[in-house]
C-alpha cells in the first residue's frame, strides 16, 4: 500500500467514513449533488444499473438463505429481501444499518442484521448464496485471497456468488474525488461538509480476479458494463 498511514488505520478510517457518510450515501447512487456528472452520464449510469439488476434477477436466490456483506443503506438489500427466504446482512456501520432497516419497512422481518467488522467476522453456518456490492474494491490487495477463501467457506457446495463493483471511470465518483493511480490502492474521499478520509479503492482486472476466485474454488464469470460497473456471477465448486 503506498500511503503515509498504515493499513489498519486506513481500514479504521474506511469504517468512520461510511458511518459519517451514511445519510448522504445514496446521492452517489442517485447521481445527485457532487455525483451529478451531467445528463448523459446519468442516463448511461442508470442504463447500466439496469443491466446489473437484470443479471442479479437471473441468479437463483428465490427462497434461499442469502448472506449480504457490506449491506449499506440497502440499495441491494431491498431486492435480496424480496427474494430470499431469509437474508443475513452484515455491515460495520450502525448508521448504515438503521437506514437500511428504514428502507425495508415490513420486509425487515425477513432480514437479520449483524453489525460487525468483515475483516474479523465469520458466520457460524453456510449460506445458499453470498452477495457483496461495492465491497470487494475496499479490500486491500494483500487480503483479497483470504477474503475470497472466506466467501467460499460461507457457501454450500454449488452455492451462488454475486458481486458488483465500480469500473475505473472518473464520472462514477464525485467531481471533487481523484481516483487512485494504477500503483496505488488508497484514495481520499470527501463528505459534503468537506471532511476528508483515506480509504482503500482497488479496481480489479477481470481476468486476474476470475483466476483468484478459481484458485479458492469459486467459478466466477466477471462481466463489465460499458462504463461503470464490473460484476461477477458464479458458484462454489
Ligand atoms: N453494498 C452497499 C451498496 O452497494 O450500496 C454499500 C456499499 S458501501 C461502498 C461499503 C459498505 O461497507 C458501507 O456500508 C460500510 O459501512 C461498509 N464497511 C466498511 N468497512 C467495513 C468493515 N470493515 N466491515 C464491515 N462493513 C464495512
Amino acid at each position: 500500500m503506498s500511503s503515509e498511514i498504515g493499513e489498519v488505520d486506513v481500514l479504521r478510517q474506511q469504517v468512520q467514513y461510511y458511518r459519517a457518510r451514511a445519510t448522504e450515501y445514496d446521492d452517489w447512487f442517485l447521481r445527485l449533488g457532487r455525483y451529478d456528472r451531467g445528463e448523459d452520464a446519468t442516463r448511461r449510469w442508470f442504463e447500466q444499473v439496469e443491466e446489473v439488476r437484470h443479471a442479479l434477477r437471473g441468479c437463483p436466490l428465490d427462497g434461499k438463505n442469502v448472506l449480504e456483506l457490506a449491506s449499506g443503506t440497502g440499495i441491494w438489500t431491498e431486492e435480496l429481501s424480496n427474494r430470499a427466504a431469509h437474508l443475513t446482512a452484515v455491515d460495520a456501520s450502525s448508521e448504515m444499518i438503521a437506514l437500511n432497516r428504514e428502507r425495508l419497512g415490513g420486509r425487515v422481518e425477513r432480514v437479520t442484521f449483524i453489525e460487525a467488522d468483515l475483516f474479523e467476522w465469520a458466520p457460524t453456518r453456510e449460506f445458499d448464496a453470498v452477495v457483496f456490492c461495492f465491497w470487494i474494491s475496499h479490500i486491500p490487495v494483500r487480503r483479497i485471497d483470504e477474503f475470497l477463501t472466506s466467501v467460499a467457506k460461507m457457501l454450500v457446495p454449488g452455492g451462488t456468488v454475486f458481486f458488483l463493483d465500480a469500473r475505473k471511470e472518473h464520472t462514477g465518483t464525485a467531481a471533487d474525488h481523484v481516483l487512485p493511480s494504477s500503483d496505488e490502492e488508497v484514495m481520499t474521499r470527501r463528505l459534503d461538509d468537506g471532511r476528508e478520509f483515506t480509504i482503500i479503492k482497488n479496481f480489479w482486472n477481470a481476468a486476474a480476479l476470475e483466476d483468484k476466485c478459481r484458485r479458492v474454488g469459486l467459478d466466477i464469470r466477471i462481466h463489465e458494463t460499458a462504463d461503470y460497473f464490473q460484476f461477477g456471477v458464479g458458484t462454489r465448486r
